[in-house]
């Protein structure tokens, strides 16, 4: 049981974990699948498909090395792409993405944005 008010950064960990996975279930079904045979995409041991980038030389964050794969289509991830570009001052796409590239692969569908957002884009093709 947790003794404190605020969980634990490893509380913290475990739980995103359990959520990429939940996420990650209904997207995926296996790591053969036909749209992720060209990601080299692999399970790690605690069971979230990662993607292999080519920055395995660097000495980045193991999230940047092994990217947690998602599917744009999935509801939890749209809300997560919206929430952070919101908390980046409604960022356009390409700055959005590219953030977003440092931790996941997101397989797109469509994104969704926000009204704010779509002006923006047609503002700056
Ligand atoms: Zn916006």
């Amino acid at each position: 049981m947790c003794s404190t008010k605020y969980l634990e950064v490893d509380e913290m960990k475990e739980a995103e974990t359990i959520i990429w996975k939940m996420i990650q279930k209904t997207s995926f079904r296996t790591v053969n699948e036909e749209r992720l045979r060209n990601l080299r995409t692999f399970i790690d041991p605690s069971g979230v498909f990662r993607i292999k980038t080519q920055l395995l030389m660097r000495k980045d964050f193991e999230n940047f090395k092994y990217s947690i794969l998602l599917s744009s289509d999935h509801i939890a991830v749209q809300k997560m792409i919206m929430h952070k570009h919101k908390s980046l001052s409604h960022c356009g796409i390409q700055t959005l993405m590219s953030i977003l590239r440092e931790v996941f692969r997101i397989i797109r569908k469509a994104i969704k944005t926000c009204t704010v957002f779509k002006r923006f884009e047609a503002k700056c093709p």
